[in-house]
């Protein structure tokens, strides 16, 4: 099956400037595929602007009203992490529309699975505020739309970036409809994501939050896809999968102290995508979140890349992580989460 990726020029037209969250990782990661021959491989999905109906299944009009003013005041800090420029509102509609068209290339069977390259991310901007790098919650927008437009019953969010995507948990908190699946180092920005939130009333158990001791590397992230995340979707039959793919838990990375390598971040797609295969005749679309050391980010989008093609050899040129830290024992933390969850 062909894999799609979305990608447009007008992302890197959101400007922060000496920011870590800037517009030369998106170029690392296309200049890398267009290198490595990669990019010839995969069909390109162009983006569309989000309209404000879309936008508005996750965000109040008053909110994106807000958003569009500030850019066109010429843009500025939102918080203390969060900056805006004139083409940021832009940029941002596009990043929201970037992810509704890779779920519908997925959807109507144009692709088997997608990548969405978008920026700014998504997974930390609330309904009604910009935090964390971020304006619209894109894989959310996404998520609600395909449940409304495939009139879906139940779609499954794994978030493995390594911050929690807070505004993701509690969009869909008290919706059944979603399971949401995230790893995330704790406690770290930006501070939710504990086990014991777990979704409320009917949507009780469909959020899994797996907070990781900083120092986790690739065996531990494999322990818990392989114990809590392959049994949680399971149970749930999802009949679309997206992903928050945020690629900060690298080893490299410095935004966070996690020792995934390339390797890892391929072992990981590779047991989403038998979910994918399993469950949901493949259909899986991936959106880009966070991920700053642009070696580690575009070697690892290409892994990933690599890995929903088919392609069995990985390209790893940072390799594994240097030890630096010892690896911390889980298996309590594993062992918690599945009672928690009742996971077999
Ligand atoms: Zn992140």
């Amino acid at each position: 099956m062909k894999v799609g990726f979305v990608y447009d020029p007008i992302y890197l037209q959101h400007d922060t400037g000496q920011h870590v969250e800037n517009p030369r990782r998106l170029e690392a990661i296309i200049s890398h595929l267009e290198q490595t021959g990669l990019k010839q491989q995969l069909t390109l999905i162009k983006p569309r602007a989000a309209s404000i109906e879309e936008l508005s299944l996750v965000h109040p009009e008053q909110y994106i009203s807000h958003i569009q003013d500030a850019a066109q005041k010429g843009g500025g800090w939102l918080d203390a992490d969060t900056v805006m420029s004139p083409n940021s509102y832009e940029a941002a509609i596009y990043a929201a529309g970037g992810i509704i068209k890779a779920t519908e290339a997925v959807m109507d069977g144009e692709v088997g699975s997608a990548f969405a390259l978008v920026r700014p991310p998504g997974h930390h901007a609330t309904s009604q505020r910009a935090m964390g790098f971020c304006l619209f919650n894109n894989v959310a927008i996404a998520t609600k739309y395909a449940l409304a437009k495939y009139k879906l019953e139940r779609i499954t969010i794994i978030d493995f970036d390594v911050h929690h995507g807070n505004a993701t948990h509690y969009t869909f908190y008290d919706n059944p409809q979603v399971l949401y699946i995230s790893t995330h180092e704790y406690p770290f920005y930006p501070g939710t994501g504990s086990i014991e939130e777990t979704g409320s009333g009917e949507a009780e158990g469909a959020t899994v939050n797996i907070p990781l001791p900083a120092g986790c590397g690739d065996a531990e992230y494999l322990q818990v896809f392989e114990q809590i995340i392959v049994p949680a979707v399971r149970r749930f039959k999802p009949q679309l999968i997206l992903v928050s793919a945020g690629y900060d838990l690298h080893w490299a990375d410095e935004l966070a102290l996690m020792q995934v390598s390339t390797t890892g971040f391929a072992q990981m797609v590779n047991t989403i995508k038998g979910l994918a295969d399993e469950l949901c005749g493949g259909r899986l679309v991936f959106t880009l979140e966070g991920g700053y050391n642009l070696t580690a980010l575009a070697t690892s989008v290409k892994a990933t890349f690599d890995v929903l093609l088919g392609n069995t050899s990985i390209d790893d040129p940072l390799g594994q992580a240097p030890p630096r830290f010892k690896a911390p024992d889980i298996a309590h933390l594993v062992k918690s989460i599945k009672e928690i969850h009742n996971l077999p």
